[in-house]
């Protein structure tokens, strides 16, 4: 599977892609992730992305221009190694379809994701309208730029993918509440949610759930469905 990048801001990706998962998933050659630098592909002396609005209104919205041939020029490489190559465009815009853990699972079928992450006030409409195949929000609230977007998305997308995880199937399995060791601790009360300010600093045992400890499976999966 390969990410595809377009930002003014390649290096926001650089500490997120040297840990961890994502770090060993490159290495072993399960997910590609290349940035691209929008600027790149501007042709004046100044290397401009961006331009006031038509109509009027605060800040500066990206131009098509350097986006259509940043996508060209990605897809058209692709192409020309794979002409059957699965791939999609995605801008990211908090007006957009909201993303999904379902999304991640259709998208890991895919050989290839193209996102284009936006700044300042946006992006010229035309892109969301002739470029993107789908325009994708993280949820209901604006972020100063589509990169965190991107790494949400790559990271939701990879967990999908076959070897990517260390025990196979916990990308697959339902999420339920978890404990580990110790299974009693203890806690000063006044630290407990709701009991700030108490003098007395009384000392509350929290304890693991009994039925977690009695090793019997079928219990302890009945807990799990119950509890997640
Ligand atoms: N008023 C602008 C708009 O509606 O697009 C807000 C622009 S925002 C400051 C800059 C960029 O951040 C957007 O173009 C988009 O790429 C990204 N962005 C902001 N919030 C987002 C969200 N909730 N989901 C996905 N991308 C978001």
């Amino acid at each position: 599977m390969k990410f595809d990048i377009i930002t003014i801001f390649p290096n926001i990706f650089s500490g997120f892609l040297s840990e961890s998962l994502l770090a060993k998933a490159i290495k072993r050659k399960i997910i590609t992730v290349k940035t691209h630098y929008l600027r790149d592909w501007t042709e004046d002396r100044h290397q401009t992305v961006d331009g006031k609005p038509y109509g009027g209104g605060p800040g500066l919205v990206f131009k098509i221009e350097p986006i259509y041939k940043a996508v060209l020029s990605i897809k058209g490489k692709v192409l020309r190694q794979n002409k059957k190559v699965k791939s999609k465009v995605i801008l990211f815009s908090p007006r957009g379809k909201k993303f999904t853990n379902e999304l991640a699972k259709k998208w890991s079928k895919l050989d290839q994701l193209i996102f284009i992450c936006g700044r300042y006030e946006g992006v010229d409409e035309r892109v969301a309208e002739y470029i993107a195949d789908e325009i994708i929000s993280m949820g209901d609230y604006v972020l100063n730029g589509g990169e965190v977007a991107a790494m949400a998305v790559i990271e939701a997308v990879s967990r999908q993918l076959s070897g990517f995880m260390h025990d196979a199937d916990s990308a697959t399995k339902e999420d339920h509440a978890q404990y580990t060791k110790p299974a009693e601790f203890s806690i000063k009360e006044y630290v407990l949610r709701g009991k700030e300010g108490n003098k007395k600093q009384k000392i509350k045992i929290l304890r693991v759930p009994k039925v977690l400890l009695s090793g019997n499976h079928a219990k302890i999966e009945e807990w799990r469905k119950k509890n997640s």
